[in-house]
């Protein structure tokens, strides 16, 4: 299978072109040449299948040729080592749990079968591999959790200090072994600011092999279809249309979504939740993207004013907008309404979730408003609520206990350098540390 650019500029590639160099010359985003069908047979078992079954099929349905199966049984089996849950709330509504990953938010499952993939394609090669984060919280802890003790793969993370929460904190810095933490004197737009000059620094480059592990990469993209295949398998005997309501920041977990319903897996319809950053809502509405800078919420991993996979949702759509909205409704909320409903599910369901995972069922809710037809709903729950416990817990008038994934974290020492925001520092600390 070969690797186009939504930009359509740049030429198609490899798979281990695609995954290592993560983002095209033409600043598009990659994306397979096609879309393979699933195996009727295979859809029709899906109820019966485990997580690790059904990421196996679809694994081989994009990457057998490029991967031996025995080798993609070996990724999968390594990286999707946890369990994904459907829970039923009522009739109408479930809540799909992607939490239980070593970093309890949906980026486990990314980030760990990018790690395993990248693992792969840079066997028997002697030269090292150096991933850089920048990040702003989650998706740090989740690449750090991912590449942990990969042979051949140095990471190297770099945060805002100070504006991550403590807990994300210590699991970027605690980690050890491959993976460094550098604790930058600046914001987010700092850290990524150096990690864009390290990249675009022919020199460095021509003696260290750079990589990045950010969201568009396509190696993070398809493992987060696989629990679109759980849910339908689950809700094979579903009455009504089968709606999932996904809170969506960058959109890569709706993007898979609309994969998922590309090979054949029974879905019906999507919801694209936001928080206050509403770019999204306003361009099904008017059918003209306009990016601007993000507002700060509460739901915060999804405070994106510019998001990057609009471009491959444009292109899945060859920019039929009318196409979107038939497939896509989307609707913004503000922190308030956020508040308000993790107090319902409390109260209803006796059920806790996160500000991001509520924005998701505000949607659903709006939805379920004006739909005309009967509908088998389902909110995906993209990270534990034990992770943001100082918005929850006022709310709930209750602690959330700390699941065992987190509180080992919270006993470890933090290990970082302070990098200051000037490129040169942080040039000479890779020269030094890369060898
Ligand atoms: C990253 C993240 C999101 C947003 O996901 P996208 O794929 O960027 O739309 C939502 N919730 C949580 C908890 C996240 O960490």
């Amino acid at each position: 299978m070969r690797y186009i650019s939504t930009g359509q500029v740049s030429l198609p590639t490899s798979l281990k072109e695609a995954v290592l160099s993560g983002i095209p010359d033409d600043g598009g985003l990659y994306l397979p040449e096609t879309i393979p069908q699933l195996d009727k047979h295979f859809i029709q078992s899906l109820e019966s299948l485990s997580l690790q079954e059904i990421a196996l099929g679809i694994s081989a349905a994009f990457l057998a040729d490029d991967i031996p199966v025995t080798q993609l049984q070996e990724i999968v089996t390594r990286s999707m080592n946890f369990d994904v849950k459907l829970k039923k709330l009522d009739d109408q509504l479930s809540v799909l749990e992607t939490f239980h990953g070593p970093t309890m938010a949906f980026k486990d499952f990314g980030a760990r079968f990018m790690a395993q993939l990248m693992s792969f394609l840079i066997r028997g090669e002697d030269r090292e591999l150096t991933i850089l984060v920048a990040t702003s919280g989650d998706t740090g802890s989740a690449v750090a959790s991912g590449f942990l003790g990969i042979p051949g793969i140095r990471v190297i993370i770099l945060y805002p200090e100070g504006k991550v929460s403590p807990s994300q904190e210590k699991q970027l810095t605690t980690q050890g072994q491959n993976i460094t933490a550098l604790e930058v004197a600046g914001n987010f737009d700092d850290c990524q600011r150096q990690v864009k000059r390290a990249f675009a620094d022919s020199e460095l480059r021509q003696v260290h092999r750079l990589s990045s592990a950010n969201s568009i990469n396509f190696a993070r993209l398809l493992p987060q279809s696989f629990y679109y295949a759980y849910i339908a398998g689950k809700l094979m005997s579903k009455k009504g249309d089968l709606v999932v309501s996904v809170p969506s920041g960058n959109f890569g977990n709706l993007t898979a979504g609309l994969m998922a319903k590309r090979m054949g897996i029974p879905l019906d319809h999507f919801i694209a939740s936001t928080n206050r950053n509403d770019v999204f809502p306003k361009f099904l509405q008017s059918g003209e993207f306009f990016p601007r800078p993000s507002d700060q919420t509460l739901s915060n991993a999804m405070d994106v004013g510019d998001p990057s996979n609009l471009a491959r949702i444009r292109y899945l759509f060859k920019d039929d907008i009318q196409a979107i909205r038939t497939e896509i409704s989307s609707w913004s909320f503000d922190d308030e309404q956020t508040r308000e409903k993790i107090a319902v599910i409390f109260e209803r369901f006796n059920y806790i979730i996160d500000p991001h995972t509520s924005v998701g069922f505000l949607g659903l809710n709006q939805y379920l408003e004006t739909a005309k037809k009967e509908v088998e709903g389902v909110v995906i729950s993209t990270a534990h609520p034990a992770k943001f416990p100082e918005s929850v817990e006022p709310i709930i008038g209750e602690s959330i206990p700390v699941p065992p994934q987190l509180a080992q974290y919270l006993e470890r020492e933090k290990q970082a350098t302070h990098m200051s925001i000037d490129y040169e520092d942080f040039r000479q600390f890779l020269t030094d540390t890369l060898g």
